[in-house]
């Protein structure tokens, strides 16, 4: 009898830790596993906003996905072009392929929400190379200022569009960062304007009101200004028009704008056969896809309520290691003719760094700030790599300066 074909689309966190799951749960005699990724590399998408401040470097992010697979695996280096679940076909640049199940982990895409220029104008850390890019557009603006006959100070403003998670750590690395750059450069700091622009409300939705003002307190001592309930209305090549009040608009000329405020499931979801919303799923309790009793979805292509609260689960790392862990059990479970088990989320916290060496957090039942918020910080980032690449992966790769 031929042996059911396992596919796994994308090496994210959700992907990969299904991937590692499975290779412990099912051996070669029983299913063929395979896995499309479009890097030969995992990149820690959570530690994208040091690589894009540059307070550590994109190799450091990174490691090979050779690493961690073994033979029951088959790796395929490639992009996945059309899924299509009504034929059972997922098109890559490597060929086409089909399966008995589909696993989809492709990960995030950034939402401009239609704003005009955002999507031409505006950087993203939304993977190795995109915080690269960031990185180094940066650093071009500090080598044009200092190269310019006339000074244009607007060079070395960096807006923020996005006071959540991924804004709120990016600001907090630059706070780092940025003097080390104006010593580099030889540029007085006080021409560096950082500058956070959020349409909401509050900074950092959903967490502990004292943790958020600890972080905006900590970020303005880091010299970031805040413009809070002021969307971006429009982004050129020469900075972002935002909204203040009725009517009223005022552009800031800047020389970098990073987009860091929202984001969707991947695009190759929307033409998937499967209905979606911005890109994301609305799986069933066990992960599979409505309608799709062979199709699984992972990780921030994936929406799940939360009973208790009535809101959807944040798209996180955490969470999406999780669901890929009960993926692979019930992978297996459906071979063995057994039920599947339903998605228990396991919150064991958040916190969101501030720097090097600050952050705020929440995990025991107990709230963190300072420096023991950053030593929990990275023993969340060790774990994650703990999970998918166990003691050897964690000693190569982990982030073991905790004080
Ligand atoms: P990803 O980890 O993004 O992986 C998707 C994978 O699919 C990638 O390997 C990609 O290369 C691959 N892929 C994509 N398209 C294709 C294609 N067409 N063909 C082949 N392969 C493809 N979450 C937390 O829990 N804690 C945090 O502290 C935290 N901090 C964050 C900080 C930043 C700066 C950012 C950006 C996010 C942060 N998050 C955090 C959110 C977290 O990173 C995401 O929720 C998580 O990465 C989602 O995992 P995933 O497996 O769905 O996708």
């Amino acid at each position: 009898m031929k042996r059911p074909t396992i596919l796994v689309l994308g090496a994210g966190y959700g992907g990969l830790t299904t991937i590692v799951n499975l290779q412990k749960l099912i051996n070669t005699h029983e299913a063929e596993i395979i896995l499309v990724n479009k890097n030969d590399y995992h990149y820690e998408t959570t530690w994208l906003h040091e690589v894009g401040a540059g307070t550590i470097s994109p190799d450091k992010a990174r490691y090979p996905i050779s690493k961690v697979i073994n033979d029951n695996v088959t790796f395929v280096i490639a992009n996945v072009e059309n899924i299509d679940v009504n034929t059972k076909k997922v098109e890559t640049s490597a060929g086409e392929f089909t399966y008995d199940y589909l696993v989809i982990g492709l990960g995030f895409e950034g939402e401009t929400f239609g704003i005009p220029g955002l999507k031409e104008h505006a950087l993203s850390l939304t993977n190795i190379n995109t915080a690269r890019q960031v990185r180094e557009h940066i650093e071009y603006q500090f080598a044009s200022w200092i190269l310019g006959e006339v000074k244009d100070d607007s060079k070395l403003t960096i807006v923020v569009g996005g006071a959540g998670f991924t804004g709120i750590e990016f600001l907090g690395e630059l706070g780092n960062r940025i003097p080390e750059l104006c010593r580099e450069f030889d540029i007085p700091q006080e021409k560096v304007r950082l500058l956070c622009v959020e349409a909401a409300p509050t900074v950092l939705p959903g967490f502990d009101p004292e943790l958020v003002d600890y972080a905006q307190e900590q970020l303005r001592k880091k010299g970031v200004e805040f413009s809070i309930g002021t969307p971006i209305v429009e982004a050129t090549a020469e900075g972002v028009k935002i909204k203040k009040g009725e009517g009223n608009t005022e552009f800031i000329k800047a020389g970098t704008v990073v987009w860091a405020a929202g984001v969707r499931g991947n695009a190759l979801i929307e033409s998937s056969g499967i209905e979606s919303n911005r890109a994301r799923i609305a799986v069933h309790e066990d992960m599979r896809a409505p309608g799709f009793d062979d199709v699984f979805i992972v990780g921030d292509c994936a929406f799940l309520l939360n009973e208790d609260t009535g809101r959807p689960y944040p798209p996180t790392a955490q969470i999406a290691m999780q669901q890929g862990a009960i993926i692979a059990k019930n992978i297996k479970h459906i071979m063995n003719d057994e039920p599947t088990e339903v998605f228990v989320y396991d919150d064991k916290g958040a916190v969101c760094s501030l720097g090097q060496e600050d952050a705020i957090g929440t995990a025991f039942g107990r709230k963190f700030t300072g420096k023991p918020a950053s030593a929990l910080k990275k023993v969340v980032d060790d774990r994650a790599l703990y999970l998918v690449g166990g003691v050897g992966l964690t000693l190569k790769k982990g982030k073991f300066k905790f004080i």
